[in-house]
């Protein structure tokens, strides 16, 4: 994949931050100038405070920058970034809200996703309230704005009911609520909380953290079409298991993670028996859809933790974590069964299929993957020499290490 995509996430989110912290750095520095022309009337105090603050607004522009050069991983970037707005704005809490559906009624929910606090802040990340909120129920007033692409913000006291029955126990005393719109879509809302004063929010801060809610909202988008990239690089799409590359990388790092932690690991190699025959006999889209309904057999037989693979054609690969060997000839037995008693019916054809299957356990002293997949594989074409239809182990996976 392009690194240019894998990076365009971060890269609009954290170039968004920083234009972010120079708009509002340069709205700060004119209040500075308006207080500091104030300060000379009534004295030092004035100028200490906007001293202070002007500090605050360079100290967030440093840690923007910082992120610019410093490429930590995503979820890393967006919670700096968070807090490099939180203190630009000087807000007690920062946070994502994303939007879902309920998938039974349908209703418009929304769940915490980032968080930054203010130090002394309570954090709210872990509170079951802010987990799947519907909208209609808790927070319709700011639903209804927040769809038109319109900020909610202001005095929590002077916020209706039901909003403020919420806000209130969290002691927030001010908010500003941004929606999120990712692809002309009402995606979430980012929230900034004011603990400590119940302040009003100017239009020019309004303005900022618009840029902020846009920006976030591109870097999402990024992020999107990166893991869109990533799927079709990894998935297999007729059957949804791994590709073959992604299957070996995966494979490799739990086969090396089963030996450092000498835990026990078995290897399937699966090839269908006699699949050309079925294309011949049926053509190309029935075949296709014999794999699909292999696909199914496969993951009603496996668990979800287990790790399958397309290796290629209608050859395919399951990796079994911390099963002994026995249960994983069992699993492998109980496989070939389904298939077998399981025909596919398209339109008044009955197909049966079967398969063949090879498995290896793991061996101390092999370091390699490759050599327990080889050893798979010959355990295979055992299986198809011994007449189809079933499970041959390697002699090595007899002896197993664990
Ligand atoms: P054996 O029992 O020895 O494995 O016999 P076989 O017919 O399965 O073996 P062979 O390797 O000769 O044939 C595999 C067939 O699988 C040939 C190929 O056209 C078919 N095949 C591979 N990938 C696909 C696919 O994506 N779709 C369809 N429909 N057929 C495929
Ligand atoms: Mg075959
Ligand atoms: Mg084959």
């Amino acid at each position: 994949m392009p690194d240019g995509l894998v990076h365009f996430g971060w890269l609009a989110l954290v170039l968004g931050v920083l234009l972010l912290v120079l708009v509002v750095f340069g709205y700060q520095n004119h209040r500075l100038r308006r207080r500091l022309g104030r300060a000379e009337r009534p004295g030092r105090r004035r100028a200490e405070h906007a001293q202070d603050s002007r500090e605050a607004i360079l100290a967030a522009l440093a840690e923007g920058a910082r992120l610019l050069f410093n490429h930590g991983d995503r979820q890393d970037v967006l919670q700096r970034a968070l807090g490099a707005l939180g203190r630009a704005v000087e807000a007690d809490r920062v946070y994502v809200f994303e939007n879902h559906r309920d998938p039974v009624s349908g209703r418009l929910l929304a769940s915490q996703r980032f968080e930054w606090v203010a130090e002394g802040i309570q954090p709210q990340l872990q509170n079951p309230e802010m987990q799947g909120m519907d909208y209609d129920e808790v927070i319709p007033n700011f639903r209804s704005s927040l769809e038109r692409g319109l900020a909610v913000h202001g005095r929590v006291e002077e916020i209706p009911e039901p909003e403020r029955a919420l806000l209130l126990p969290q002691n927030i005393r001010s908010i500003a609520v941004v929606p999120i719109i990712v692809e002309g879509q009402f995606w979430g809302q980012i929230g900034f909380d004011d603990c400590r004063r119940g302040r009003s929010w100017s239009s020019a801060e309004i303005n900022a953290l618009g840029i902020a809610a846009a920006t976030i909202g591109a870097a999402i988008r990024g992020i999107r079409a990166e893991q869109e990239l990533a799927n079709l690089a990894n998935t297999d799409s007729l059957t949804g298991f791994s590709t073959r590359r992604q299957f070996l990388k995966q494979a490799r790092a739990a086969h090396a993670e089963a030996l450092s932690r000498d835990t026990s690991l078995a290897l399937l190699v699966l090839d269908l028996d006699r699949f050309k025959a079925i294309n011949d006999g049926h053509g190309h889209l029935v075949g296709d859809q014999a794999l699909v309904w292999f696909s199914r057999v496969c993951r009603q037989c496996l668990r979800q933790e287990d790790l399958i693979g397309r290796l290629g054609g209608e050859e395919f690969a399951v990796l079994l974590r911390e099963i002994k060997q026995q249960q994983a000839m069992a699993v492998a037995e109980k496989l070939r069964s389904c298939l077998a008693d399981s025909p596919m019916k398209t339109g008044n054809v009955e197909i049966r299929m079967s398969v063949s299957i090879g498995l290896a356990g793991l061996v101390k002293g092999e370091d390699s993957f490759m050599g327990m997949l080889e050893r798979a594989d010959q355990a295979l074409y055992q299986a198809k020499r011994n007449g189809r239809n079933r499970v041959e182990a390697a002699p090595d996976g007899l002896n197993p290490a664990v």
